[in-house]
């Protein structure tokens, strides 16, 4: 067995979509990055290098890199599915937490489980997304970013 853990941080500003989990979230800000800003996203995909022992995202996708401007994180996050698989590891769950005052998550938990799971081709039961504030406290309580850190769990094969 392998573990990974992952941890990200994107500032929140108007004119931008809000993205997590690759669902579009309706609300009056989103988050700033180079790419779609997918914190939700990136916290898997750091986690999931790390159970591997291949370094960050900010290794594979570096982000002065015009080809990741705008790009959209799910994208990454298959690329970094098949760095897994290459690795011979196979996913055996995903726990992430996304960390944030608003907008409420919880109704969007699902369809960001889903669509995780088509891209980790795992069972979305195999993945779990919860959301918490931090009670106002800090820059998320602010409402200033949302962070998200995601756990991972692989199986190595012996084959
Ligand atoms: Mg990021």
């Amino acid at each position: 067995m392998r573990v990974g853990q992952g941890f990200d941080v994107h500032r929140l500003v108007p004119e931008r979509k809000l993205i997590l989990g690759g669902i579009t979230i309706p609300y009056e800000l989103g988050l700033l990055g180079h790419s779609d800003a997918d914190v939700l996203v990136h916290a898997v995909m750091d986690a999931m290098l790390g159970a591997i022992g291949a370094g960050d995202i900010g290794r594979h996708f570096p982000d002065h890199d015009p080809a990741y401007r705008d790009a959209d994180s799910l994208k990454l996050l298959a690329e970094v599915v098949k760095m897994v698989n290459a690795s011979g590891a196979k996913i055996a769950n995903v726990d992430a937490t996304v960390i944030a005052e608003r907008p409420k998550l919880a109704s969007f938990i699902p369809q960001m489980r889903q669509r995780l799971a088509d891209i980790l081709r795992i069972s979305a039961e195999r993945i779990n997304v919860k959301a918490t504030t931090t009670e106002g406290l800090g820059f998320t309580g602010k409402g200033e970013g949302i962070a998200a850190m995601a756990m991972v769990l692989m199986d190595e094969s012996h084959d």
